[in-house]
């Protein structure tokens, strides 16, 4: 059987992950090395040389990767924006101009708006949902579109393969950030999409034990390009974070389907409460329905009232821990305004005061919905 015709679950805990062939160990060792001997100079056995080019744990999370994607090539980095710095400028030069979401995760604008700009990189950001506004962004320099979908913190939904098209018909490439649905919900190359991007710290992990990013690609003159500058910038993912990463990613899809179980549940009990104005959760998204398979662990809701009475609820939470980040087993609470989304508080990207973001885990559901329901009273 080729890996083509494997299953998803099979590809997470197999691909590059055959037992090592020095001992037999099931589980793909952690390669604890910078150097590798030589046999006389040049002498490389198996092509290993220095852990920055390469070691055989990141490189079987790599492999990985790419299967899970549906890519041929994958990139293990230490964080999600070390992975974005660097397909930025493999892909793009000093003059050109990228399109980016207009409520892209802080992180990933402070990087275009504080980082790249200074370096040349011109950035438009617009509602992608808008595909015209988008055709009217793309311009003659434009040589990336960035897409992230689901959107955070409102789980807004961008055409994936719309945006393609658009791209490709400017000569441009499509870049999306997948980290919200992972590839057992989405497969952005499937769509037409150029470069997948991850932050692993998220679901890939999924364990909140560990920093990571990720880059897949499926093309060969583009994975050259990123596999240069993967090596000449330096941002790799060690081999402990990858080995965890690849532990994570064995339990990818059975923890994405109680996600989604559980934040189905919960969304039904919020839209139903009468605390709640109003309920974010892609389900109900024609375009969802069409390119994901579930709608995820993340959700988001207006509390009925204002600014307080949303910190009320985000202080009386107790299995649901105040924090940020999200994608672990553990259920995440947090106020967007105030907590992840500070930065943007006073520009258009600014959002609602009462709203709560929930990154739903994978406790028993009836004690997720009784802690819900005491902290909205
Ligand atoms: C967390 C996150 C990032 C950044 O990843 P790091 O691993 O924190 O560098 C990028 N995009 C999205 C959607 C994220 O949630």
């Amino acid at each position: 059987m080729t890996s083509d015709e494997q299953g998803f679950e099979t590809l997470a805990i197999h691909a590059g992950q055959e037992p090592d062939p020095a001992t037999g160990a099931v589980i793909t060792p952690l390669y604890l090395t910078s150097t590798y001997a030589q046999d006389g100079v040049g002498g490389l056995r198996g092509g290993w040389e220095y852990s920055r080019s390469g070691n055989p744990t990141r490189a079987a999370l790599e492999t990985c990767l790419a299967a899970l994607e549906g890519g041929s090539h994958g990139f293990a980095f230490a964080s999600g924006l070390a992975a974005e710095d660097t397909v930025l400028r493999a892909v793009c030069k000093p003059g050109d101009h990228v399109v980016i979401p207009g409520d892209a995760y802080g992180g990933t604008f402070r990087l275009f708006d504080k980082v790249l700009q200074h370096w040349g990189l011109d950035y438009t950001a617009v509602d992608q949902r808008d595909l015209d506004a988008v055709r009217a962004a793309v311009g003659d320099k434009t040589r990336l579109i960035w897409c992230e979908t689901p959107t955070n913190p409102l789980l807004g939904i961008t055409d994936i393969a719309a945006l393609a098209g658009i791209a490709h018909r400017a000569g441009a490439l499509l870049g999306v950030d997948n980290t919200f649905a992972t590839p057992y919900l989405q497969r952005p190359i499937d769509l037409g999409a150029d470069i997948v991007m991850h932050s692993m710290t998220k679901y890939l992990g999924g364990h909140s034990d560990v920093i990571g990013g990720a880059l897949v690609v499926n093309d060969a003159a583009l994975a050259e390009q990123v596999a240069f500058h993967h090596n000449a910038m330096g941002a790799v993912a060690g081999a402990f974070d990858s080995w965890l990463v690849l532990r994570g990613l064995k339990t990818l899809a059975v923890r994405m389907d109680r996600h989604c179980d559980n934040a189905e549940r919960i969304v039904a009990m919020l839209r139903e409460h009468a605390g709640v104005s109003s309920v974010h959760y892609p389900d109900t998204d024609e375009v969802a329905a069409k390119q994901m398979r579930r709608f995820g662990g993340m959700v988001s809701f207006r509390v009925a009232g204002d600014e307080e009475h949303a910190l009320a609820v985000c202080g009386k939470t107790k299995v649901f821990t105040l924090a940020e980040s999200l994608g672990g087993v553990e259920s995440l609470i947090e106020h967007p305004h105030k907590m992840t989304h500070g930065s943007v508080a006073g520009t258009a990207l600014e959002v609602p005061g009462d709203l709560v973001r929930l990154s739903v885990g994978i406790e028993s559901i009836d004690d997720l919905l009784a802690d819900l329901a005491q902290a909205l009273g």
